[in-house]
């Protein structure tokens, strides 16, 4: 399970542990947008809390993501990111029998989160996340795995940013000290580079698998 601020580089970090892993990363941002690009009932609903930087209500969310939990690629293990977002969230796990083996926290100040928000932009297509300045894409603003157009989120306008901000420290910072008594945390100092990131973030985890 990946914990942290939005922007502190859940989403990047959870894929290359679930590529160096070959296990699923299970996103619930991922699975939001997808049903507010499909236009259904529940998407339309989700957007209007998404736009606005708050949480979907726990029983929307919990259904969407104990569905995808049941398909055949989650059988061997899968990584959560962004989910849980609050502690009713962590219970519904618990509820539902799935206890993480490893929390993987990354810690980012504010400061850093309001300049990798402002600055993100995103595959539309694929979803591969890019900076403007620290981590560009080849060709300006197309996307180095598609070729799609990138855009900015919905929910990345500054407004929204400190919103999301916002609901982060009231909501969804407690799991911290939730899964920290549980023995499970492994705190991650967010670094400059993804890559710097991502090192600190795979030996953690060998030393922990190993052991
Ligand atoms: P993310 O891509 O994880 O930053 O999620 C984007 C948006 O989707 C969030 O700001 C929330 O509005 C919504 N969202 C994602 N995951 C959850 C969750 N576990 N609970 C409630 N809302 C969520």
């Amino acid at each position: 399970m990946f914990l942290g601020a939005p922007g502190s580089g859940k989403g990047t970090q959870s894929e290359f542990v679930a590529q160096k892993y070959n296990i699923p990363t299970i996103s619930t941002g991922t699975i939001i947008r997808k049903s507010i690009k499909s236009g259904t009932k529940t998407g339309k609903l989700a957007e209007s809390y998404v736009s606005k930087g708050e949480l979907i209500p726990d029983n929307i969310i919990c259904g969407m993501l104990l569905e995808r939990l049941a398909e055949s690629d989650c059988n061997n293990g899968y990584i959560l990111d962004g989910f849980p977002r609050n502690i009713t969230q962590a219970q519904a796990l618990v509820e539902a029998g799935i206890e993480p083996d490893i929390v993987v926290n990354i810690e980012a100040d504010d400061e850093m989160i309001v300049n990798r928000l402002g600055g993100r932009r995103v595959c539309p297509n694929c979803e591969a996340s890019y900076h403007v300045s620290d981590n560009a894409p080849q060709k300006d603003g197309i996307c180095d795995k598609c070729g799609t157009e990138l855009i900015t989120r919905i929910d990345d306008k500054p407004e929204v940013i400190l919103k999301r901000l916002k609901v982060y420290h009231a909501q969804t910072e407690p799991l911290i000290d939730f899964y920290g008594k549980k023995n499970k945390l492994m705190n991650v100092v967010s670094q400059k580079t993804v890559a710097g990131t991502a090192k600190l973030i795979s030996d953690g985890l060998e030393k922990l698998i190993e052991t």
